[in-house]
């Protein structure tokens, strides 16, 4: 029996798989290195165990860090373990017609959403460049996950490697997206801090924008992410562990420790997200 949706998995394909630790490094996606050593197998074969689901995504910043992903590859797994992964695509929003193009492949290949992370790609949502890529996804149906908040790639470096945290606010951007694309479902990766009251009153407000409670350990939760997941945004809230980062059971146990109510825990863990992705659960 399905116990869990894990809305939020990194996996590493194309370059990332082939290139050294080292070099990744000098590439600027020294990002959860220490345990690249899972391959999209082990991952899978983890999940069956706990019996979950995973969302899995790779990331796209090829024009800043010349690193090629490969969205074929996630589709790949997808279909290898089709009662385990529900894969998204990622598009680098820099490579323009190129970009609107692949969204419409990753729609081809059956991935089921996007992922875009503002701060590694280094691109402001609202900038109108970036809107057909929105209106690709819009039109196929294919949610988007933006990132919320800050975020520890790069981070302590000199200069955080040159990233940027603004275009990780939801206010204005997500806001704002959320009110071009209504027909687009948006889930705001993490809570947001430190802007996750203003991620909370974007969800309390666009029927279309959700959160994942993923990246952050539930022990340090802010306080009105909890209130708000126990009472107003319950139905909008999902479990999301960003693998490898933490892993789900650490998130699991952590959890179980928080003050939510019996009722809203099911909905956190599976029923928001099968709702969401148009899983039937038996
Ligand atoms: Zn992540």
């Amino acid at each position: 029996m399905l116990k869990a949706i894990d809305m939020h998995v990194h996996v590493y394909t194309g370059d990332k798989v082939k290139r050294s630790e080292d070099q990744l490094k000098k590439d600027g996606v020294s990002y959860h290195l220490e345990k690249r050593g899972q391959t999209a197998d082990e991952v899978a074969q983890m999940y069956q165990r706990l019996e979950m689901m995973a969302v899995i995504f790779d990331v796209d910043s090829e024009t800043r860090t010349g690193v090629k992903i490969s969205n074929a590859e996630t589709a790949g797994w997808m279909k290898k373990y089709p009662q385990t992964f529900i894969g998204f695509g990622s598009v680098d929003p820099w490579k323009g017609p190129s970009a609107v193009d692949e969204v419409k492949r990753c729609a081809d290949m059956g991935l089921r959403g996007m992922k875009f992370q503002q701060a590694t790609q280094a691109f402001c949502p609202t900038n109108p460049r970036f809107f057909p890529i929105f209106e690709a996804c819009s039109r196929l149906n294919l949610p988007v996950i933006f990132h919320g908040g800050t975020t520890a790639i790069s981070a302590q470096t000199p200069g955080g490697g040159g990233l940027l945290l603004e275009y990780c606010r939801p206010i204005p951007y997500i806001d704002e997206i959320a009110a071009r694309y209504p027909e687009l479902r948006i889930i705001i990766a993490h809570p947001a801090w430190p802007w996750h009251d203003e991620q909370l009153a974007v969800m309390r407000h666009k029927g279309n924008v959700y959160m994942d409670l993923s990246g952050w350990s539930p022990k340090y939760f802010p306080e009105s992410i909890v209130h708000n997941a126990n009472t107003l945004v319950q139905d909008k809230v999902f479990f999301g562990s960003d693998f490898p980062v933490i892993t789900p059971e650490r998130w699991l146990s952590e959890f179980a420790a928080l003050p939510i109510k019996e009722t809203v825990r099911p909905k956190i863990l599976l029923h928001n997200a099968a709702k969401f992705l148009g899983i039937e659960l038996k």
